[in-house]
């Protein structure tokens, strides 16, 4: 099975569409890690297109949290409750009722792989440090685990012997993901708002049969991502870090 696997989408429908257009005919169905709302200017365009794909597991996130109405955003920044809110409001009765479905992760796929949003711990942990990794890959005994949450692309590895390694390649290069014995933790980054200094919305692809990860950036049209942003009254801020991908 060659999966595309699609975190944090956060409304934003020029950048889905890059991906869907980028990855067309090399993969068969989605693994989605959660947040297709909140940030961005067009959330029922996203969860449209979303639920038009072959889905072969799903998880939800802390803003389709919000998005869904499950969660008020107490805990959120203001630009970003703002804009949860708004998907709250603006969502169609039919969409919003199949975001407040996506179940809480860790989700285990047919094929095994591990699917949550901010780790398997928790969903609305942030995994970025060496402790932080070693608390995920003891919370589930998964080889692959899949995660996103923090927008940033990351491929760890913990070896047989416990030795966390740092093994990210470039954007389409290939990462074998080999061993039986090795365990992963993969972050495709996100697709909506990439936080690593490159605004190209991020994405991956995985095979694991093969054992076959591939980071792949996508450029899209970020003005028109923008101008949705600024048209849905959302704060301009929320437009800005897109051109700068922070
Ligand atoms: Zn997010």
């Amino acid at each position: 099975m060659r999966y595309l696997v699609l975190s944090d989408v956060h409304a934003n429908a020029s950048a889905l569409e890059s991906v869907l257009e980028d990855a067309r005919d090399a993969w068969d169905a989605a693994l989605l890690l959660g947040d297709l709302v909140g940030y961005g200017g067009s959330p029922n365009e996203v969860v449209d297109r979303v639920r038009s794909l072959p889905i072969a597991a799903a998880v939800r996130g802390n803003h389709d949290k919000v998005g869904a109405g499950l969660e008020d955003g107490r805990n959120f920044n203001p630009a970003a409750r703002a804009a949860a809110l708004w998907a709250n409001e603006s969502l169609s009765p039919d969409n919003l009722e199949w975001l407040r479905a996506l179940p809480r992760g860790p989700v285990v796929a047919d094929s095994g792989v591990v699917l949550c949003h901010g780790s398997p711990a928790d969903e609305d942990a942030y995994v970025f440090s060496p402790r932080d990794v070693l608390d995920a890959l003891q919370a589930h005994p998964g080889r692959l685990i899949l995660f996103g949450h923090t927008h940033l692309p990351m491929a760890l590895r913990l070896d047989e012997l416990g030795r966390l390694a740092d093994r990210s390649a470039r954007p389409g290069q290939a990462l074998a993901l080999g061993h039986e014995a090795h365990r992963w933790l993969l972050n495709p980054g996100s697709v909506g708002q990439p936080r690593d200094g490159n605004a190209r919305a991020s994405y991956a692809l995985l095979e694991p049969e093969t054992g076959r990860w591939e980071l792949r950036r996508a450029e899209y049209d970020v003005a028109a991502s923008q101008a949705a942003i600024l048209a849905a009254g959302l704060p301009s801020f929320l437009a800005d870090r897109l051109a700068l991908g922070a």
